[in-house]
């Protein structure tokens, strides 16, 4: 079928752009272009509070809805987009279509954070923590509206430079998170020397937290650990009701999953928000919050 043939292509189509992409600089044009035309867009996947069912917040994930191959998901252009230092250009817009929609929804009545993923250029580039700051006061939001995500390896590309870069960023009051938690080689004892609010396991770890003890340990353990730490948990990957339960009984902080809603237009996030807050309490046993 077309839906299974799908990945395939996508993951053909990423390589092609991957080998050719020094020797093709027209598609780096065409993704600069995409971006003044309007052709990369925002998705928006929310964030649930375990323990209350509320929708907290929502992760900003970066499409490129081109013109002949589709919507191109961000594995087939974003590595690309780091070598070749376009990430700069895009990762700035990805920040202010996130704040802009963040204001929309605020003058609605919606409170949602916005979480946008950062590039390790980002975090070597001078001027980054004074263009968040432009972007926040540009769209007259708090700083406390907006989370940045970090990968581990990340940081350590530059541990001077970087830990400079996430100190100003703390200072300014955004929230940093460690995506993918996990995956890489930090320990938390490295990871507690930054200024970081929130760890995010990777879904690997999350999806196997009722089939898989070993998952499970490190999970609940890794949980554990953060809280002694001052870290709040956010699981990724939470595609179903009985993950979700599992990390409630282990108090994980917060969940984001296929299961609770995939990441969507920003239009239809309203709508998901209430989904969300009418259904979750249930699955908790928690019931409905009264008006
Ligand atoms: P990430 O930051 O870890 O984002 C989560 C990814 O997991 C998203 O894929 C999301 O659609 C997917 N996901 C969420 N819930 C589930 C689930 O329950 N099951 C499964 N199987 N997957 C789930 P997406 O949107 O394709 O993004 C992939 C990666 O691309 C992101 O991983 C992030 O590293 C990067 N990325 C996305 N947007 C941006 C951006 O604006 N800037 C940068 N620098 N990187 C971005
Ligand atoms: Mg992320
Ligand atoms: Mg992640
Ligand atoms: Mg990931």
């Amino acid at each position: 079928s077309a839906a299974a043939e799908r990945p395939e292509r996508i993951a053909r189509y990423a390589q092609r752009m991957d080998a050719t992409w020094t020797h093709a600089p027209q598609l780096m044009a065409e993704l600069e272009q995409a971006l003044t035309a309007g052709d990369v867009v925002v998705h928006y996947q929310p964030q649930v509070e375990v323990l209350t069912g509320r929708v907290l917040g929502v992760e900003a994930l970066v499409r490129w809805q081109h013109p002949v191959h589709g919507t191109i998901p961000p594995v087939a252009f974003v590595p690309a987009a780091e070598r070749t230092g376009l990430i700069r250009l895009l990762t700035l817009y990805v920040l202010d279509r996130s704040l802009a929609q963040c204001a929309t929804w605020r003058e609605e009545g919606i409170n949602l954070t916005v979480a946008v993923n950062l590039s390790v250029r980002n975090l070597l580039d001078p001027g980054f923590v004074a263009a968040v700051r432009a972007a926040l006061r540009h769209h007259h939001l708090p700083a406390s509206c907006l989370e940045l995500e970090i990968t581990e390896t990340m940081s350590m590309v530059d541990p001077v430079r970087s830990l400079e870069v996430l100190t100003d960023l703390d200072r300014l009051g955004v929230a940093l998170s460690v995506d993918d938690y996990g995956t890489g080689h930090s320990s938390l004892a490295y990871l507690q020397r930054l200024p970081l609010r929130r760890l995010k396991i990777d879904r690997s770890f999350v999806m196997g937290v009722v089939d898989d003890v070993a998952s499970a340990a490190i999970v609940r353990s890794t949980i554990e650990l953060a809280r002694h730490l001052g870290l709040s948990v956010v699981a990724e990957g939470v595609e179903d009701d009985a993950t979700l339960l599992a990390l409630a009984e282990m108090r994980c902080f917060a969940a984001q999953g296929f299961g609770l809603a995939r990441p969507a237009p920003a239009e239809q996030i309203p709508g998901l928000v209430a989904g969300i807050e009418a259904r979750v309490p249930t699955v908790l046993g928690i019931g409905v919050p009264q008006p």
